[in-house]
């Protein structure tokens, strides 16, 4: 039977309101999903070959067309262009060595990277993706992170908030822990009393929003962790902002920059535009955010930072701009994480 498009708007005006609301729900995943694929794998091509084609593995410029590939789009076979390099012989796609390599089902990629937006734990994630194990969702999920990981950020303007935060060391996920009593799990600690069991995350947000956030070592920040980590982003034509730890101030004079300090006690919390307000907001919501999670593994904290500094930057808003951005931004740059290399990662510093 042939249904007429004045049929279905007749039917659709008969529906109540939570039959609507799963309609437009079922739509926006029926559409969106498979009109944006072609043009993300196109645009990923475009940006990554901006300079024209170039091998992955020996670097040569050298390349030819070399027939097609096979991918799944929601569940139809849609064919992509393979290379060839003339130099060393070897094959590569516009995905090769980026997280959507071998993936065959781009369309199970993008229900991921939805659920990856709204932060939903593995467990329901693999219920709302459908026919994936839990395995090969926490293999996707680290290997995007540590893509997003080296994006690199521009230098910082102007006034810089800098401020540490610690998180309790945290082993989740491995098998075997001596020697280690039971306790509360990668959750947040305060700063007074730090210890060199707590980790230091240290971030730096100017005005524009340009943010630094990652793990500066174990216990409390030293000013070598804090050159090493984003001296080479700052200039002496910059204002810093940050607590009133020690560091801070002899980093500021051995550089000659001016720099504004103020106490934990908060009795003075601002003068005039010196304050450090927007760092200090970050830490809550990154706090907020992380509970979800009851718990980081000290290892995987740098993924969830950056995760977190990409979900801040698209203001934690899932559709077609912010997924399209964020599955572009996710393989752009080559990662060659395997299972093992992730799982088997140890935290150092
Ligand atoms: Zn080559």
């Amino acid at each position: 039977m042939i249904v007429r498009a004045t049929e279905i708007l007749k039917a659709i005006q008969k529906l109540n309101s939570a039959e609507k609301h799963r309609l437009r729900e079922y739509l926006i995943v029926a559409l969106t999903a498979s009109s944006s694929t072609g043009t993300v794998l196109h645009e990923i091509s475009e940006r990554k070959n901006k300079n024209g084609y170039e091998c992955p593995d020996c670097e040569s410029e050298y390349i030819v067309r070399f027939g097609k590939y096979t991918t799944i789009v929601d569940g139809k076979d849609v064919k992509k262009q393979r290379y060839r390099c003339k130099a060393c012989k070897k094959t590569f796609t516009d995905l090769t060595n980026t997280v959507l390599y071998r993936t065959r089902h781009l369309n199970q990629w993008i229900k991921f990277i939805e659920c990856m937006i709204e932060g939903y734990s593995l467990r329901k994630s693999v219920d709302l993706i459908g026919n994936i194990t839990h395995v090969t969702l926490f293999y996707w999920r680290h290997k995007l992170l540590s893509s997003l990981k080296q994006m690199d950020i521009s230098n910082f303007e102007g006034i810089v908030e800098i401020d540490e935060t610690y998180f309790f060391y945290s082993e989740k996920g491995q098998r075997k822990i001596k020697d280690r009593k039971p306790r509360k799990r990668g959750g947040s600690a305060k700063k007074r009393g730090i210890s060199n069991e707590q980790v230091c995350v240290l971030v730096a947000r100017d005005r524009d929003k340009t943010t630094f956030s990652e793990i500066s070592g174990m216990g409390r920040l030293t000013k070598d962790q804090l050159d090493k980590a984003i001296g080479h982003r700052l200039s002496n034509e910059n204002i810093l902002c940050t607590d009133a730890w020690r560091a801070f101030k002899t980093y500021a004079s051995e550089k000659g920059m001016d720099i504004y300090q103020f106490k934990s006690d908060g009795k003075i919390r601002t003068k005039g535009l010196y304050h450090i307000q927007n760092v200090n907001n970050y830490h809550r919501r990154l706090k907020g955010w992380i509970q979800r999670f009851n718990g980081v593994a000290t290892k995987y904290l740098n993924n969830y930072l950056a995760w977190f500094q990409v979900l801040e930057s698209i203001q934690h808003q899932r559709n077609e701009v912010t997924m399209n951005d964020l599955i572009i931004k996710g393989n752009l740059i080559e990662n060659r994480e395997t299972y093992d290399t992730l799982r088997l990662a140890k935290f150092t510093t």
